[in-house]
């Protein structure tokens, strides 16, 4: 007779029972139930003239990517009201220049912030001031962003895929980040220029989306035709300002759009511009016309 031995017998116990915990748990938390009323998600690029400035909405959950210049923070904060918030789960100053973050003092007072994601650097300017004045009188909490975090807004969640700090260049200290919801994608970019988007590609994550927040307000510093086959977007989203004396968007950035067959929407042209996300994987845009 073939002797099994006791510490064999313990082993094979551990293991059934191992196998019977993932069985019932695929090693995952249980997953929460989908929410009620449908749950789309709304990726708004409100019209702000030569800024930006992105509401997240799902619902009636909220986060914001930036938030304009100063001159239109009334405005801002007036729409965001009109859009039902109160408290937003998350705010990502991308990078401290004004026209991304002329607005966010106003949006602070405004409303509760459960997390204000920002990079490590500053910028000499009274609207940089007046931003972490009224982030510390509020006692927000900050969060730098590191590659890899993700943030949720209900289904949806949103992962940092790369910040760098390069003191020469604010725009290339822009927060790039990701969100996913269900099998749709979007990427957000801030005012990235070539050398992050070169970076970016090296790391190796993920950067196909379906659709692109571009770069840069479409300048030709951003959008090479490397990064824009990577992130193959079935739509772009330009925000930028009527006859903005930078000339954005850049005629090249259009043409290597165009040519990939990317439907073009833009803020100086369209409005405001929503694009709704459905569970199923479907997609609709709605824009408000000047
Ligand atoms: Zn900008």
């Amino acid at each position: 007779m073939k002797r099994v031995s006791a510490a064999a017998i313990a082993a094979f116990a551990l293991l059934a029972a191992l196998a019977l915990f993932l069985y019932f748990y695929g090693g995952n938390p249980p997953s929460q139930s989908p929410p009620p009323g449908g749950g789309a998600l709304e990726v708004v690029f409100i019209d702000v003239g030569q800024a930006e400035s992105i509401l997240l909405k799902h619902n009636g959950r909220y986060a914001l990517i930036d938030a304009g210049e100063s001159k239109t923070a009334k405005a801002l904060t007036g729409f965001l009201k009109n859009e039902g918030v109160e408290r937003l789960d998350f705010v990502i100053a991308t990078h401290p220049h004004s026209d991304h973050i002329g607005g966010m003092e106003a949006v602070i007072r405004a409303f509760d912030i459960d997390v204000f994601i920002m990079p490590d650097i500053e910028n000499d300017t009274k609207t940089f001031e007046n931003m972490v004045d009224a982030l510390l009188e509020k006692d927000v909490r900050v969060a730098i962003p590191v590659p890899g975090d993700v943030y949720t807004l209900g289904e949806a969640e949103l992962t940092i895929l790369f910040n760098q700090i390069t003191p020469k260049s604010l725009n290339n200290c822009s927060v790039v980040s990701r969100l996913t919801f269900g099998a749709l994608s979007v990427l957000f970019t801030g005012d990235m220029e070539s050398e992050v988007e070169a970076a970016l590609l090296l790391t190796g994550r993920p950067v196909r989306s379906d659709f692109l927040n571009v770069a840069h307000h479409g300048s030709s510093t951003s959008s090479t035709q490397e990064f824009l086959s990577a992130v193959a977007p079935g739509a772009a989203f330009i925000s930028c300002g009527v006859s903005n004396s930078y000339n954005h968007p850049h005629v090249n950035t259009i043409t290597k759009l165009t040519g990939m067959g990317a439907a073009i929407y833009r803020t100086d042209e369209d409005g405001t511009v929503r694009l709704i996300l459905s569970p199923d994987g479907k997609y609709d845009v709605e824009v408000s016309g000047k």
